[in-house]
């Protein structure tokens, strides 16, 4: 025994400095983490054409909207969580079309997921099989929206879920963009909708339902196409800034010259991923602070 510590004594005592050291720094890396952070940071990631958006609470609160085409939104959270966590406490899907489940069948095989959200219809694709297929086999809770929900979390913020407001369980549609998940993030006094690829026939009915007013963000509907963000909506809604979750060069012609002068019109600050990149907002103390990475 003596004889092996006589031995391997440096190689014994490097490894424990380097355990202390390791201890050390993940302990220091977290304070950072949390006092330098802001109230909540929501990040729309540059995925190419599709979509995805994550929440992100100074408690360590984490939610993601949509995981984009592939599994590049794997690099995106690795870049803006830390190194040590591996776990997500909710994952809504918006709906089933391929650019917006693909890259959470990643998510979900990587992270450990708390939580999935979504509208529960009926949707024949390999994709949107596979993505049910794993949260079986891993056992999630899974939550389907059939009327408006709140869920709180960090601090008083508030994730609202506003549509669909009747179940489509099961049900086939010939658009399931008329299912889609909309949600708004209330905090701090500052609103984020996020319309998913809803469109007009949504819009309107969120707006006679009186379930939106005024808001301070816009995530637009369908990738900023022509059939989302009609002038009527965009009247009472009235965003500050709007983004536009589209790739660049896209065979789509996403976002349409409809909407954006739509939004122009209302005065909205316009931020798109395929031109911006990677779109960081931080709500701290009701203020925004709005940065881009490409
Ligand atoms: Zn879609």
């Amino acid at each position: 025994m003596l004889k092996f510590f006589e031995i391997y004594r440096k190689q014994i005592i490097w490894a424990v400095v380097f355990f202390l050291f390791s201890l050390n720094f993940i302990t220091w890396s977290s304070v950072f983490a949390v006092s330098n952070a802001p109230g909540i940071a929501v990040y729309f990631f540059d995925v190419g054409q599709g979509d995805s958006e994550f929440i992100s609470a100074k408690d360590g609160t984490q939610i993601l909207i949509d995981g984009g085409p592939n599994a590049k939104v794997l690099s995106d959270l690795g870049r803006v969580m830390p190194y040590y966590d591996n776990s997500i406490d909710l994952i809504v899907l918006t709906h089933q079309h391929a650019d917006h489940v693909t890259g959470l069948i990643d998510v979900l095989r990587r992270y450990k997921v708390g939580m999935v959200i979504e509208n529960g219809a009926g949707y024949n694709t390999a994709e949107y099989a596979e993505f049910e297929r794993i949260i079986t086999e891993k056992n999630i809770k899974k939550i389907i929206i059939d009327r408006p929900e709140e869920l709180l979390f960090y601090n008083g913020a508030v994730l609202k879920f506003l549509y669909p407001e009747r179940s489509y369980d099961g049900e086939t549609l010939k658009n399931v963009h008329d299912a889609t998940v909309v949600s708004e993030l209330d905090f701090e006094g500052r609103k984020i909708l996020f319309m998913g690829d809803a469109e007009k026939n949504i819009e309107a009915r969120l707006v006679y339902e009186g379930a939106v007013g005024n808001i301070d963000v816009l995530k637009a509907g369908h990738h900023g196409s022509k059939t989302s963000s009609n002038d009527f909506f965009l009247n009472i809604i009235k965003p500050e800034y709007a983004v536009i979750s589209a790739g660049e060069g896209n065979r789509y012609g996403h976002p349409s010259q409809q909407t954006l002068s739509n939004l122009a019109n209302i005065g909205a600050k316009i931020f798109r991923t395929d031109l911006d990149g990677t779109i960081k907002l931080e709500i701290n103390k009701g203020n925004f602070v709005l940065s881009t990475q490409k």
